[in-house]
């Protein structure tokens, strides 16, 4: 058998990195194999590689090796009593929505992007607008097999070896390749939901909102990042509920109707004609919206599509990324209850009086999760998105190094899915040393040549290259 292979160069999501590589498409464990062993004949590292929504170098491996596992795409058993589904690596969360709900079930945490393959989705451990409630993606496996650099298979479960388990789930691909995963899916009553949208006049409204809409199945906040002054904060709050079993809807959700290319060809005619005037634009639809939604005051759209409220659609990220064709920065601080007011007001304050706009801000609640390298914290995450302008990207970094020492000192954490600013220092003091010693540790043990490296266990895990 001889693998497909590719020279090629691969970029993140935020289309801040371009990275030459070799790439392999493997079908099956057995070529995953075939193409562990070429690699290391060439003595080149490797790295798992799913659909490539993470913002940042976490599936990026310059001048090595990446193995896509996309095609390993199928759904291996499903249990519609008991919400039990085994998949390969490379399914989405799309292709389990399109099963799952028919029986009355939905992936208990998902990220925004339906896109994302399940081997994406365990190897940076995702969170969802439940993170206050259900925690983050690792916390619904019951068991995956994993491919060491040995070629070993180890089967491992929460039960049968919770160390080791524990250290997979988040790990960003560097201690082994999954090959498949038995998640437990959560029953849902129906296939929509009333969402609840509340405007807020400030920072401290939308936290307290939060607080109030507790017994909501998903909350997020958006935040107008150009609001000034007294109106410093400003946004919306979604909350959603599921409907009833009993008010006859099906749980199978709606998907994408038959006109979605025409949407995308619009968002990208759109984000083209946007491109002279990204800040001003943006500063006034973030207005209109506003002041749109304090006008509706409190309210309830009934019966939204759970797949169209929890999922972006791809038509929005077209023409996101045809307006930004130089990128974005996402800088997003999951921070402590008690710090959340203060340190998210000094986030948007500071961007602002440097003149970095933040373009895109969304404010989600979390809890604590319980794997070694867990980012979430009891508290909140802030992510604000910004426009990169070549010749200000320098300024632009330095001025979130320094916010990021402040939401470290308050006892914060960063998301290797999406932060590309970490160096090996930052993270340290943000884990603890002891987290990234055993973590290495445990790297030792199971890749002892460092088979498995990215761009990011380069720039995160190595200290020597700080
Ligand atoms: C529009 C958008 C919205 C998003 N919203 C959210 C959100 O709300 N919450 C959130 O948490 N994240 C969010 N993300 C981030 C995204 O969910 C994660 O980065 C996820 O990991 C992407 O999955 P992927 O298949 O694209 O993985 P990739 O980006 O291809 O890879 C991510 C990591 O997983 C590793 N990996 C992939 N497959 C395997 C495997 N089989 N075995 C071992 N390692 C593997 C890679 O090596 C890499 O380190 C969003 C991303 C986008 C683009």
């Amino acid at each position: 058998m001889t693998l497909a292979w590719n020279q090629d160069s691969v970029a993140n999501w935020s289309m801040t990195e371009q990275s030459p590589c070799t790439i392999f498409k493997a079908q099956n464990v057995a070529e995953i194999l075939e193409a562990l062993a070429t690699a290391r004949m060439q003595g080149l590292s490797v790295i798992a590689h799913g659909a490539g929504h993470s913002y940042t170098d976490a599936a990026l491996n310059t001048n090595g090796v990446i193995i896509d596992v996309t095609d390993m795409r199928r759904i291996l058993s499903w249990d519609p009593e008991q919400g039990i589904m085994q998949v390969e690596p490379g399914v989405t969360l799309r292709d389990i929505v399109r099963v799952a709900p028919a029986d009355g079930w939905w992936p208990a945490v998902t990220p925004s992007t339906a896109d994302a393959t399940i081997g994406g989705c365990v190897a940076m451990n995702v969170n969802g607008k439940n993170a206050w409630k259900y925690g983050s993606f690792g916390e619904h496996l019951l068991s995956l097999t994993m491919l060491l650099a040995s070629g070993q298979m180890l089967a491992l479960s929460p039960m049968n070896d919770p160390e080791l388990f524990r250290a997979v789930v988040g790990s960003a691909g560097l201690l082994g390749i999954i090959t498949s995963i038995t998640l437990q899916l959560r029953r849902i009553p129906s296939g929509s939901v009333d969402v609840l949208v509340r405007p807020a006049a400030s920072l401290s409204e939308i936290l307290t909102i939060f607080q109030e809409e507790q017994s909501a199945d998903y909350i997020e906040a958006w935040v107008d990042g150009f609001a000034g002054g007294r109106s410093l904060g400003r946004g919306i709050v979604t909350c959603a509920k599921y409907r009833d079993a009993g008010d006859g809807n099906s749980v199978q959700p709606q998907m994408f109707p038959v006109s979605d290319r025409l949407k995308e060809e619009c968002a990208r005619c759109i984000g083209k004609m946007g491109r002279p005037a990204v800040k001003s634009g943006v500063r006034i639809a973030n207005s209109v919206l506003y002041w749109w939604s304090k006008w509706w005051g409190k309210k309830v759209i009934r019966q939204r599509s759970l797949f169209q409220s929890t999922y972006y659609p791809p038509a929005m990220f077209t023409g996101y990324r045809t307006l930004l064709p130089q990128g974005t920065e996402t800088f997003q601080a999951f921070v402590p209850r008690s710090q959340a007011e203060v340190l998210f007001k000094e986030i948007i304050r500071c961007s602002q009086e440097n003149h970095f706009m933040p373009l895109w801000c969304v404010i989600k609640q979390h809890r604590q999760e319980p794997f070694l390298l867990s980012y979430q914290v009891d508290g909140f995450s802030l992510e604000v998105n910004y426009q990169i302008v070549p010749q200000t990207a320098q300024r632009l970094r330095k001025m979130l190094w320094e916010l990021m020492n402040l939401v470290i000192v308050a006892g914060g954490r960063f998301y290797l899915a999406k932060d590309s600013l970490l160096t090996n220092t930052l993270y340290r003091r943000s884990v603890g040393d002891a987290t990234v010693e055993t973590f290495l540790q445990l790297k030792q043990v199971y890749d002892p040549e460092m088979l498995f490296q990215s761009n990011l266990f380069r720039r995160v895990f190595q200290a020597s290259l700080q």
